[in-house]
């Protein structure tokens, strides 16, 4: 099965396997670093996550905590659930672990200095020109890019042969790398007169953005306003698929990585020795 994720091709039929991400059990991510000791992964520990790597383990170890952490957040945010009893809204955490605004800001930021450190060791071969939008003007908050993931694994030629190049995606970084920097921007952009407007869209509130002067609306019900054409109106399910693009593709390129990386099988896209 094709397991896929193209976020901006809306006619392609099936997107995305939302259980390859729920599936991920935490005892999953249990990792040796050079230090040959087993540490637990955990919310709090990522922060502190040394992302210097030296040893192909030490890559491993900081790819399979991206992958953990960005799954975690995933799930924090998806499982908050608000349940609208009359007139009074009831913010029910299902999660016990309870993120706020500026730990998330903190965490995407370190996912992004993290996944920016290990880049380097991985060629991408992706030949496509990225187009820097100022998400701020077009109001084209919380965008993703499309992937299609390579399922050939090792017998891709790509990994022997350095000529070859493949249409689908394997270490894509900057790809990436872009979404995190436009979720992380979007999230600001949306906090800027309040620091619980993120939370307050995930608990089913309308946020409207502005495109004339960038600023945030928020109400109640639809009811309130007429939206006009310098209003975007903020999906909450765009954002929820923004963590899960980002979790999915970590996800896959750390799958692709440990393959190479843990079996020692040469790889022309990875600078490990
Ligand atoms: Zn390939």
């Amino acid at each position: 099965m094709d397991l896929d994720w193209c976020s901006n091709d809306d006619t392609s039929g099936i997107l995305f396997n939302d259980s390859v991400i729920t599936n991920i059990k935490d005892s999953t991510f249990k990792n040796k670093p050079s230090e040959n000791k087993l540490v637990e992964l955990t919310l709090e520990g990522f922060l502190n996550m040394n992302i210097e790597v030296s040893t192909a383990q030490d890559l491993l170890y900081v790819f399979n905590y991206l992958t953990f952490i960005s799954n975690k957040i995933r799930n924090i945010i998806r499982n908050r659930c608000s349940l609208n009893l009359s007139k009074i809204k009831v913010v029910k955490e299902l999660s016990n672990e309870k993120i706020i605004y500026s730990e998330l800001i903190q965490y995407l930021n370190k996912i992004y200095d993290s996944t920016n450190n290990i880049k380097k060791y991985f060629n991408s071969k992706y030949k496509k020109e990225f187009i820097f939008e100022n998400i701020k003007n077009t109001g084209k908050l919380f965008k993703t890019s499309s992937y299609k993931f390579c399922t050939f694994k090792d017998s891709c030629k790509i990994h022997k042969n350095k000529n070859k190049v493949c249409d689908k995606n394997h270490f894509v970084f900057d790809m990436i790398l872009l979404d995190l920097s436009n979720l992380i921007e979007s999230i600001e952009i949306i906090s800027e007169n309040d620091n619980n407007n993120f939370f307050h869209l995930i608990d089913d509130y309308v946020l409207l953005y502005n495109i004339t002067n960038n600023t945030v609306e928020k109400y109640s019900s639809y009811n309130e306003k007429d939206i006009n054409e310098n209003l975007v109106f903020i999906d909450k399910n765009t954002v929820y698929k923004c963590f899960d693009v980002i979790s999915y593709v970590f996800n896959r390129m750390y799958e692709e990585a440990y393959l190479f990386l843990n079996y020692n099988i040469f790889s022309e896209l990875i600078n490990m020795n």
